[in-house]
């Protein structure tokens, strides 16, 4: 057994804490229980020594009060003025002839009383010595003795504490156990996780924790259970996108050495047909490194790795802007393309080159997906702090079912029709990244047919500028 054990630690803590509880208390008990005893014989003797000592005053009979003495079961013995015993106790050292200490003797006939403890050489036993004078007036007779066995009460004081070490034991070893029950019930799931995590670790995806409990160890299990479900969808994502890596790699690649191969065994017919392949290699080149850009961004926005420039800038300018660049390819697919703002719009606090990536993306998609009819760009202002940027077009729009995956790497509606618009299909990841870097949200609306409308929706202030 490891002695770092969770059964071990949290054991021998309680086992600790057990004994440092339990000795205290049974030492106070059972020095209250002796001090209590103790204190209830001394009165009691002290009492009985005070009336033999008035009985024999009244009397002057010592037989008497030995009498009294033996059919009370108490052991007396009584001293004469010079103080020699005249009446013996059953114990040979206070035989009768014997004398007491001349000290005592003095205490008696000052009318003071004696208290003492003595142990009987011959039995061990221990008993509780109360002397009083014998005194009438400034008359003094001697003095009687009351001798009481202090072995009962050590019986019940051994009882008692044998009883309590008793229990005390038994409550330990109880402790021990459910100490014991506890810690495996604890250290069980924790196991578990452990190898679990292990096996995660190892790259063993499917593996899950089974504890049900609604504690924190269950509230851990779930966690664990969240992390392999993430990494799974990681590593399947992660595959998937390297497919489509490579896949969009390839297809500029096999046109471009297709193509270089036509002219360099000189398969063309005339210097038209040449310069139409040429053509053909320039755009595949253009995709390439369209692609290789976008991919390049793609992976720095997910590595966190962007850092925005975030000023007090005037949108309407930059909307403004997007617009006229993106113009001459409206007006060459015959579109219109118009701008709406429609409040008096305040300085927004933004990336402004990330901010133009985002609206002149959105634009080219709306241009890309239009065929005929209107690109609209508006800007509102809300009664909220937010401000909302919406691009709308009335193209050819997306099937209601496409909608969620439209902002996933490589995602495209119109598979076979995505060489014939000539995107890469990163486009609106990148969008939505740039966007949500930036505070902000987006969403989609579109009707086949009909057109489609994306809506931006960005904090007045974020919070980082207040
Ligand atoms: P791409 O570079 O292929 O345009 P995007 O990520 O920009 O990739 O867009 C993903 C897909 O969403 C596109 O392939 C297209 O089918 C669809 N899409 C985007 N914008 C529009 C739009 N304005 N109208 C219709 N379809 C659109």
């Amino acid at each position: 057994m490891k002695w770092n054990r969770i059964v071990v630690k949290l054991g021998g803590t309680i086992i600790i804490l057990f004994l440092a509880v339990l000795l205290p208390v049974g030492f106070v008990t059972n020095q209250i229980f002796s001090a209590f005893y103790l204190n209830k014989v001394q009165e009691e003797t002290d009492q009985l020594s005070a009336r033999y000592a008035d009985f024999l005053v009244e009397t002057q009979d010592p037989m008497s009060v030995k009498m009294m003495a033996e059919f009370s079961q108490v052991n007396t013995f009584i001293v004469d003025v010079d103080g020699q015993i005249i009446v013996s106790a059953d114990l040979e050292h206070f035989s009768k002839g014997a004398y007491i200490p001349k000290k005592e003797l003095q205490q008696l006939s000052k009318g003071a009383a004696i208290e003492k403890e003595y142990t009987d050489s011959k039995s061990g036993i221990r008993y509780l010595v109360a002397g009083k004078p014998v005194a009438n007036g400034n008359l003094f007779y001697g003095g009687v003795y009351i001798l009481s066995s202090m072995e009962g009460i050590e019986q019940s004081v051994h009882k008692i504490r044998d009883l309590l070490i008793l229990s005390g034991i038994g409550a330990f070893f109880i402790a021990l156990g459910l100490t014991f029950v506890v810690s495996i019930k604890l250290s069980a799931p924790l196991v578990q996780m452990e190898k679990a995590a292990r096996n995660i670790a190892k790259g063993d995806l499917e593996t899950r924790v089974s504890v049900t409990s609604g504690d924190e160890m269950g509230s851990l299990a779930h966690a664990i259970n969240d992390l392999a479900v993430d990494l799974l969808r990681y590593r399947d994502t992660r595959s998937e996108f390297f497919a489509n890596v490579s896949h969009e790699l390839r297809t500029p690649i096999t046109y471009l050495s297709g193509y270089v191969n036509v002219i360099k065994e000189g398969l063309y017919q005339n210097e038209e047909e040449k310069n139409q392949y040429l053509d053909i290699i320039y755009q595949e080149t253009g995709r390439l490194t369209h692609l290789i850009h976008d991919l390049f961004e793609l992976s720095k926005m997910e590595e966190g790795k962007i850092v925005l420039d975030m000023e007090w800038i005037d949108l309407a300018e930059v909307i403004e802007q997007s617009v006229l660049k993106a113009g001459i390819k409206a007006k060459e697919k015959g579109l219109e393309i118009g701008i709406d703002l429609q409040n008096e719009i305040p300085a927004v606090y933004a990336d402004k080159r990330r901010m133009e990536q985002i609206i002149m993306n959105l634009i080219e998609n709306a241009i890309r997906y239009t065929e005929k009819g209107t690109v609209l760009v508006k800007m509102t202002g809300t009664d909220s702090d937010d401000y909302v940027i919406t691009v709308e077009d009335t193209g050819i729009g997306i099937p209601h079912t496409e909608l969620p995956y439209i902002f996933d790497r490589f995602y495209r509606v119109e598979k076979s029709r995505s060489r014939e618009f000539g995107g890469t299909g990163l486009g609106l990841a990148i969008v939505k990244k740039l966007v949500e870097f930036q505070g902000g949200t987006i969403e989609v609306n579109s009707e086949v047919g009909c057109g489609t409308i994306f809506v931006l929706r960005f904090p007045m202030k974020p919070k980082e500028a207040v």
